[in-house]
């Protein structure tokens, strides 16, 4: 496994005429992350892992300071799993060209988290260009669970790289509850409330494609959600191919973005 701390060497020394298959991330590995470096792994001749908290896609400083880091235990799983390549750059690494081209969200896309959290997804965009302008991988696998992330990236970056975007399913705890970095931050009674809520809504996408009408009490199941954690920033049913309103018993999915305590958790099913 070769570690490399500047993209620029990374671009120098890695031969991408290979299939090289790319699984950027913000560390704190879990069986998510494993599972999107599994399937790079099975497609791929080559697998190369980022690990780089994107400072551009916090828009509070607290959650940039407060999200977990563990490289150490990250390597080791990297390790194990017999990764090619990895990048730890710094942030003066990304950010040295400050004409880096900004991308700016169409209004009809603040949605959901944009809405919530105004300039992540810009911030998230950059990022990502900036590695594919340099990482000429064959695909990018990314998750479901950032549903939102993987739409943007298709529509706003997918016509200027070559790099196929692979997107794959959301990687669950048996009780339902998807894996995430920020859980490490929940205690466990926090963990027992997001497991309730994620058992809420299996339930309630279960109902509605029995009864497409049951979709109209949406905001019953917001009450519901609320009483449980701190707060709900939304939770809308929107259709998956377009992120629009106009859904139907096959195109919907329920996007939910909420906080248990300060620590704030997104999923969709
Ligand atoms: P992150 O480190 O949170 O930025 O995530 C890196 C990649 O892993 C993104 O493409 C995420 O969508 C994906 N990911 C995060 N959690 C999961 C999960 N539970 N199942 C599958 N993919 C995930």
């Amino acid at each position: 496994m070769i570690i490399f701390k500047s993209i620029n060497k990374l671009k120098n020394q890695v031969n991408f005429k290979a299939n090289v298959g790319f699984v950027p991330t913000m560390g704190s590995l879990h069986k998510g992350h494993v599972s999107l470096i599994k399937t790079s792994k099975r497609r791929c001749y080559k697998t190369l892992v980022s690990i780089f908290v994107n400072p551009a896609q916090f828009n509070k400083k607290t959650d940039f300071k407060k999200y977990p880091r563990n490289i150490i235990n990250d390597l080791k799983i990297l390790k194990k799993l017999g990764v090619d390549y990895v990048l730890i750059p710094s942030i003066k690494d990304i950010y040295k060209n400050k004409k880096q081209m900004k991308i700016k969200l169409k209004e009809n896309d603040k949605i959901l988290c944009s809405k919530y959290r105004p300039g992540h997804f810009e911030g998230v965009l950059a990022v990502i260009s900036i590695f594919l302008k340099n990482i000429k991988a064959k695909f990018m696998f990314l998750g479901d669970k950032d549903f939102q992330q993987v739409y943007l990236i298709r529509k706003y970056l997918s016509n200027k790289f070559k790099t196929k975007i692979i997107s794959c399913k959301t990687i669950r705890f048996n009780n339902s509850f998807a894996y995430s970095s920020r859980n490490k931050l929940l205690t466990k009674k926090n963990i027992k409330k997001g497991i309730l809520i994620s058992n809420i809504l299996k339930k309630y996408r279960k109902q509605i494609i029995k009864h497409f009408n049951k979709a109209k009490e949406i905001e019953m199941i917001t009450n519901k959600i609320s009483r449980i954690c701190s707060r709900v920033d939304y939770l809308e049913i929107r259709n998956k191919n377009n992120l629009k309103k106009n859904i139907n018993k096959k195109n919907f999915k329920i996007f939910i973005a909420y906080y248990l305590n300060d620590v704030r958790l997104i999923d969709n099913f």
